[in-house]
């Protein structure tokens, strides 16, 4: 990676820290788990509107590191329209830029979270807010935690 990329993919981090998205309680939410990462002291709720499959609407609250509280500020606008099998998808893909650090043909703004291979104890940080989102389309109202999770 360039030096300019990584400076971009860092701009990214900051940027979504600095001006999370969807962040707040959703009204409507008809689907709410709990994220918890321990090992970092991480936390979220994410709060999505699923009608007929789809996420029509998602938001999240939180507390923790800068990665952990990026992450799912980037997921939720990842997610948002999506059906269960493209959040599924998206997760997968994610799942394996944070652990392999291996980049998407296309420039996108998961790929600023690449670096996170690097440093495997942050990887919990950086899924745990698509954890809890994918426990909530799966499973209604759960909480995540990071410690189940192999990953
Ligand atoms: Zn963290």
């Amino acid at each position: 990676m360039s030096s300019d990329l990584t400076e971009l993919y860092q701009q990214v981090i900051l940027d979504h820290n600095r001006r999370p998205r969807n962040r707040g309680k959703l009204p409507q939410a008809n689907r709410v788990a709990q994220g918890d990462n321990p090992s970092c002291g991480d936390q979220c709720k994410v709060y999505l509107n699923v009608i007929d499959d789809r996420i029509a609407d998602i938001a999240f609250e939180g507390s923790g590191c800068a990665i952990s509280q990026a992450s799912t500020s980037l997921m939720t606008t990842q997610l948002k329209g999506k059906t269960q099998a493209e959040a599924e998808a998206l997760y997968k893909q994610f799942h394996e830029i944070v652990t392999t650090g291996k980049e998407p043909e296309e420039i996108s703004d998961v790929a600023a979270f690449a670096g996170v291979h690097a440093f495997p104890a942050r990887i919990k940080c950086a899924t745990l807010g698509w954890h809890a989102a994918l426990n909530a389309l799966k499973n209604g109202a759960t909480t995540a935690t990071t410690e189940s999770h192999k990953d």
